[in-house]
Formats: structure tokens, C-alpha cells, sequence
């Protein structure tokens, strides 16, 4: 009888591990802006007279593929309608063995677009016009994400990228990982959610960017 239950312990033991184990892979959650985060965000990639207030954004947390193959846990800032869509991409592109190079707001590079790509940072929020206009951008709605900046650069009609470290990139053969390619898993990540992709764009491609939009 003794024996009988301590297989039962150890039996109960192992599974409690296996679950563990399983859920240790993707973890993803959905939170509001704290009066922290609020804070770091004002005055740097928000600020009053933004068009979505604050309440309106949503912090989506998730594990993420490095370039090194490591797991790692970043953030996007986006807006409310869309964050659940948002862990959905990042949950697959995770499945699909995806790299990410980092996922931070804006806010640690000081809210400078040109910093944020220069890190190779993935990231969404960004309450900003459209570059050499007065127009906000999808990102200052939080429904716009570039991912992985230098492998994916913003390639004008002339077929320039303002990052040195992008130009091996601005030829978009052969694939090297993360980068966004018609057919492969970032641009089917995204397809399966609806969102639209800079790299589908004529004359100026911004192969960074996916938008819910299409914009
Ligand atoms: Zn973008």
C-alpha cells in the first residue's frame, strides 16, 4: 500500500513537470499601460493631442525566437482592437521558429524612430507622423508593426536605405533568417491575420512594416 502511494506521488510529480515543461515555450499576455509605463510614454512617444489617449493601448508581452536561438520576452505597445490579433501573429511566429532581434518601445530609444531601427528593434506604437509629412502614421494608432528593421529596411524608389547596416538587405534574395519574403513565415503570419505588408507596396517598399490597415 506504502509503495502504491508513493507511485502515486511520483506519478503526480512527473506530470506536474511534463506540464511545466510544456508551457514553457510561448508565453503571451495583454495588459493595460500602468501609471509607470504611462509616465516613461509621455512626453517621449506620446503626448496629449496624440489621436488614440492612452487608455486606448494595450501592452502585449511575449516570448519570441532571438537570432541566437534563445528565447526571449518582448513588448509591443498597440491598440486595444487589435492586441488579441497581435499575440496571435507573435504565437505563430514563435511555433514557426521565427527570429526577432529585440521587442522594446519606442520609448527606450527616446522615441526616435531612426534609433529604434538602428538597434534592429521590433516595435509598434509610435505617436509620429509619416515621414516628411503631417500625417500620423498607422504607428501613432498602434495598429502599424515594423519587424526587424535592418533585415527588413524601408526601401525608397530609388532603391536606397538610410541604415548602412540594411543595405546587404535591400536585395531581398537570397532569404537569411528574418527577413520578410513573400510566401515565408512572417508574411503568412500576418496574411493569416489580415494585416497588410509595406513590402506589397509600388515604387517605395517599407518591408518592415505591417499595418491592419494595409496603410
Ligand atoms: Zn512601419
Amino acid at each position: 500500500m506504502k509503495t502504491f502511494l508513493v507511485l502515486i506521488a511520483v506519478a503526480a510529480l512527473w506530470g506536474a513537470m511534463s506540464a511545466s515543461g510544456a508551457s514553457a515555450g510561448f508565453q503571451g499576455s495583454i495588459s493595460s499601460i500602468s501609471s509607470t509605463l504611462a509616465k516613461r510614454m509621455t512626453g517621449v512617444s506620446w503626448r496629449s493631442g496624440c489621436p488614440v489617449p492612452l487608455r486606448d493601448l494595450r501592452v502585449v508581452r511575449a516570448t519570441h525566437h532571438g537570432f541566437d536561438g534563445r528565447d526571449r520576452v518582448g513588448t509591443l505597445i498597440v491598440h486595444r482592437d487589435v492586441a488579441t490579433r497581435v499575440l496571435a501573429v507573435l504565437r505563430r511566429l514563435y511555433a514557426d521558429g521565427f527570429p526577432i532581434r529585440r521587442m522594446t518601445p519606442v520609448d527606450a530609444y527616446g522615441g526616435s524612430d531612426f534609433r529604434s531601427i538602428e538597434a534592429d528593434n521590433t516595435s509598434a506604437f509610435n505617436c509620429r507622423y509619416v515621414d516628411g509629412t503631417t500625417r500620423y502614421s498607422e504607428h501613432a494608432y498602434g495598429r502599424a508593426i515594423d519587424v526587424n528593421p535592418i533585415e527588413n529596411p524601408y526601401v525608397g524608389s530609388s532603391g536606397t536605405t538610410s541604415h548602412a547596416a540594411s543595405r546587404p538587405y535591400v536585395r531581398r534574395t537570397p532569404f537569411r533568417p528574418g527577413m520578410a519574403v513573400e510566401g515565408h513565415a512572417l508574411v503568412r503570419a500576418f496574411d493569416a491575420a489580415g494585416w497588410g505588408w509595406g513590402g506589397r507596396w509600388s515604387g517605395a517598399r517599407d518591408y518592415q512594416h505591417f499595418s491592419a490597415s494595409g496603410r
